[in-house]
């Protein structure tokens, strides 16, 4: 049986009841692991831990933790089959679309997962959670980041968060799913990525000044100006339907216009969780094309923040980031 690698970085899943309410606890999860009997069981992959210091509440995580976990993947990458990243629920599709992006030339699975209750209490989604992440990671049949949750096997950088409190806490709304658990894990292979050629390495982030604007009616885009032509570097703008914003011409033109000038990059993702950003194709969206915002096609925020990062820390310019924006990576849009 293959050997994989859990990385424990904090969230539900390990988390344990204090006087403030649940909160990770250093050691607690990995005696926890020793003692499931399942765990130890022959049908079992073999496991070793690495737990992360300080553990966190995954809304506390930022680009250093992201660069410290892709760090532990790259150290331990000869040593085992598969890797299970556990991670808080809160900003799990952000960690899964950043580490998708900074694996370059991933070729084993790395698999995010946690719950939405802790595995210390009785009635908890931790357990299935686990055992199939584990299992997953282990057979090697999807070599990609993607995210185990509530039975289904999603692509990482296509993932949200859909609910607070559900079992079903992720979805996957503009790409299928890549494996659907029943009496079988039942994998669409076909649908998996084909890992890019080469030796694993890992691009560290840099902590770029990002930006995510969500566009509501009667927005006063002069407010932004001065973050948004000064401030960021990129920025994500959340628009209805398929990329459309009111009084385009107006107010946001001359802004995107001297953002752009200025090296900042805007990319075009939609409020509507399915379905696919097509600048163009009414008045309203016509502006943003023509003043050189991006074209987001059907990325996540999500997706959309991670590969900003990801690109700003490749050291490219903004023409480049544009042309790299609009362009499939790694499995995270169609266009
Ligand atoms: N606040 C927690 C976290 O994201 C929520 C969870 O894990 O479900 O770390």
């Amino acid at each position: 049986m293959n050997k994989i690698c859990i990385i424990y970085t904090g969230g539900t899943i390990g988390m344990t009841r204090t006087e403030k309410g649940y909160a990770p606890q250093k050691g607690f999860l990995g005696e926890m692991l020793e003692k499931l009997p399942e765990l130890s069981d022959s049908r079992m992959p073999k496991w070793d831990m690495i737990e992360m210091s300080p553990l966190l509440d995954s809304s506390n995580m930022t680009v250093y933790e992201w660069n410290k976990i892709a760090e532990k993947i790259y150290e331990n990458y000869g040593k085992y089959d598969g890797f299970v990243v556990l991670h808080g629920t809160d900003t799990m599709a952000y960690t899964a679309s950043a580490l998708s992006f900074m694996l370059e030339n991933l070729d084993k699975p790395v698999v995010l997962t946690g719950s939405q209750i802790p595995l210390c209490e009785i009635r908890s989604d931790a357990r299935d959670n686990l055992i199939s992440s584990m299992l997953i990671a282990a057979t090697g049949k999807v070599r990609e980041v993607c995210l185990y949750f509530g039975g289904k096997l999603m692509r990482g950088n296509r993932t949200t968060k859909y609910s607070a409190d559900g079992f079903s806490a992720f979805k996957s709304p503009s790409y299928p799913y890549l494996a659907d658990s029943g009496i079988e894990l039942r994998y669409s292979e076909a649908l998996m990525r084909t890992p890019d050629k080469g030796e694993l390495s890992i691009r560290k982030l840099s902590p770029v000044p990002i930006g995510v604007i969500k566009v509501f009616p009667g927005i006063q885009f002069d407010l932004f100006e001065s973050i948004m032509t000064e401030k960021l570097k990129g920025i994500v703008i959340e628009t209805f339907g398929a990329g459309n914003i009111p009084g385009s011409a107006d107010a946001l033109l001359p802004i995107i216009e001297k953002a752009f000038k200025n090296g900042t990059v805007i990319a075009v993702c939609s409020q509507c969780p399915q379905g696919t950003v097509s600048l163009g194709a009414y008045e309203t969206s016509s502006a943003l094309k023509e003043a050189g915002a991006i074209n987001g096609y059907d990325l996540t925020t999500e997706a959309a923040v991670a590969k900003l990062y990801y690109l700003f820390s490749c050291g490219y310019d903004s023409k480049k980031i544009k042309e790299m924006m609009e362009t499939d990576l790694r499995g995270e849009m169609s266009c």
